[in-house]
């Protein structure tokens, strides 16, 4: 008789639990450092550039400088990257990053359908749940759902939604509408109604 069991579902490992994440992570690390591939230092100044310096915030800063000066609106579609360095925003994982911009008619929302590409530069760390599977699968099945369930993101049906997949070549990421009513705010007013989730495309810039 055979005693062979089949493994457990790959779903049955998702989502890892913060512990679970945390000891992986020790792991990769003690294991980089051991092979001389990593030093303590520099993993110590990664984390601090992540946590206290890079974050949506960068991204909120140059949407509204997008939403207040056409000429530069029009250089971040052509290439992010590039309009990005006019504000001294880039570095690793954002090499080439493609902002699109949201219209009356088209809404745009980003996914990493195989791992959790994304535009580190302008976002900072990706939320657990962009990670989860559960997110990458049915984003990309059905958006609208998604939005509505999950991000409480209700958008008429005559609005398209585009799902742009993020790779380790190309990262996406989103300029949304101007919200109505902002019409005398200065950039720095701006910059803070931008939303990491409006940036993501599963939500919308805060309403003045
Ligand atoms: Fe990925």
């Amino acid at each position: 008789m055979s005693t062979m069991q089949s493994p457990p579902p790959v779903a049955a490992s998702y989502p890892r639990s913060e512990e679970q994440i945390a000891a992986r992570v020790k792991a990769l690390e003690s294991l980089l450092i051991e092979k001389g591939m990593l030093t303590t230092e520099v993993v110590d100044r990664l984390a601090e550039v992540y946590e206290n310096e890079v974050g949506p915030h960068l991204g909120a800063k140059v949407v509204a400088k997008a939403w207040t000066d056409q000429a530069f609106h029009d250089r971040l579609l052509a290439d992010a990257s590039a309009a990005c360095q006019e504000l001294g925003i880039g570095g690793v994982q954002g090499e080439d990053m493609i902002a699109v911009a949201d219209t009356d008619t088209v809404h745009h929302v980003i996914v990493c359908t195989l791992c959790s590409c994304y535009p580190w530069p302008v976002l900072g760390l990706p939320p657990n749940w962009y990670k989860y599977p559960a997110y990458r699968s049915r984003m990309v099945r059905d958006p609208r759902a998604v939005l509505r369930d999950d991000f409480g993101l209700e958008l008429p049906d005559s609005v398209e939604i585009r799902v742009w997949d993020s790779s380790s070549e190309l990262r996406y990421w989103v300029v949304p509408q101007r919200p109505a009513g902002t019409d005398g705010m200065s950039e720095e007013q701006l910059a803070g109604l931008v939303t990491r989730d409006s940036l993501i495309g599963v939500g919308l810039p805060d309403i003045p």
